[in-house]
């Protein structure tokens, strides 16, 4: 069926069909439906096929039974450190005033959480967020908060424009009209999502779960604007004893549905992780079908068992598992086969 006969359907029944509880869905799906599970290990999952090296470092620490909140961190401090990734840390991509502002969160096995948003000048945002969390009576900081407290904890003040990044800033500046449009960042001309986020959930020996989500946000936003990755319960949600969810995409559709607790608590009603993820990106559908075409969105979760999967509205979301007998990127299942025009 055609992505806009699908469109379609979906707009015509799905009123009647959520009533009824029925999956309109199910024929979108691509590929066979298999649930994959790393059994009585611990386990690392992370967002693209840059998860891969971070996973790395957060295996690290779990191969010798360290903590899943220690390797999340570790983990994404990878890609935050990395000035070729462009869209975490150093090298990220600026704001449209040519600032690099990073948002980041990480939530550990009992409930406690630290996020950061609009931070500037620091590269490893994971680790102020950490530092929120386990040092301030505080969940989040922001903007010049959350960097003063970073500098003031020790953290380094560095640029974290890289001559490419700021290249790329600069010819973008001369073809694009310097006000809010709608999905000027979302697709670059070949047709490629410009923007990413390192999500990382994680099992330890212990059982124990917690998550990590770090970025420099969508590229050329608005200065002052900030994504889900930041939000407790958007970008990122754990409950030790249910799973861990994460997101990356275009976080005001995230946000809108509070992505990855809405994850969470279907996992918590009985779905497996991809179907859980699957539904929360239907979610983003039926909220706002005309955008949801448009834009990416992919969803990464985990439960209690080791089962994980995800699911995204766009073909193009990669990620990355390690455990001891896994180390593979996937592709992830997802709804529309290009992006709609
Ligand atoms: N979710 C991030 C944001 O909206 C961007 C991304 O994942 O690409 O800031």
């Amino acid at each position: 069926m055609s992505n806009r006969r699908r469109f379609v359907k979906f707009s015509l029944l799905s009123g009647a069909a959520l009533l009824a509880g029925k999956n309109l869905f199910a024929k979108a799906d691509k590929g066979d439906k298999k649930y994959n599970t790393i059994k009585d290990e611990p386990v690392v999952i992370s967002t693209w096929d840059f998860g891969k090296v971070a996973n790395a470092g957060a295996w690290d620490i779990l191969k010798k039974g360290g903590r899943a909140l220690d390797a999340v961190e570790a983990g994404v401090m990878i890609p935050e450190a990395d000035p070729k990734n462009q869209s975490v840390g150093l090298g990220g991509r600026p704001d449209r005033d040519g600032r690099v502002t990073l948002d980041a969160c990480i939530m550990d096995e009992n409930y406690r959480c630290g996020s950061v948003a609009a931070l500037e000048h620091v590269v490893h945002a994971i680790s102020v967020a950490r530092m929120v969390m386990e040092k301030t009576p505080h969940v989040m900081l922001v903007g010049d908060g959350a960097t003063q407290f970073a500098l003031a904890n020790g953290f380094k003040k560095e640029n974290l424009l890289t001559p490419k990044s700021e290249g790329e800033w600069k010819d973008w500046l001369k073809t694009s009209k310097y006000a809010p449009q709608k999905n000027i960042e979302n697709v670059l001309p070949g047709g490629e999502f410009n923007h990413d986020t390192i999500g990382m959930v994680a099992m330890d020996k212990s059982g124990n779960l917690s998550g990590a989500c770090t970025t420099s946000g969508m590229a050329y936003k608005m200065h002052g604007r900030v994504g889900d990755s930041p939000i407790i319960g958007a970008g990122l949600y754990v409950d030790n004893e249910i799973g861990a969810a994460t997101s990356t995409g275009v976080g005001e559709e995230v946000i809108r549905i509070v992505g990855s607790h809405l994850v969470v608590e279907l996992m918590r009603q009985g779905l497996e992780p991809e179907d859980a993820c699957k539904r929360a990106v239907e979610r983003i559908i039926s909220r706002n079908p005309e955008m949801a075409k448009q834009v990416q969105v992919g969803f990464l979760a985990l439960n209690k068992s080791g089962a994980y999967g995800a699911y995204a509205l766009q073909k193009g979301f990669s990620y990355s598992v390690r455990s001891g007998k896994v180390e593979e990127v996937f592709q992830s299942k997802y709804f529309y086969e290009e992006p709609q025009k």
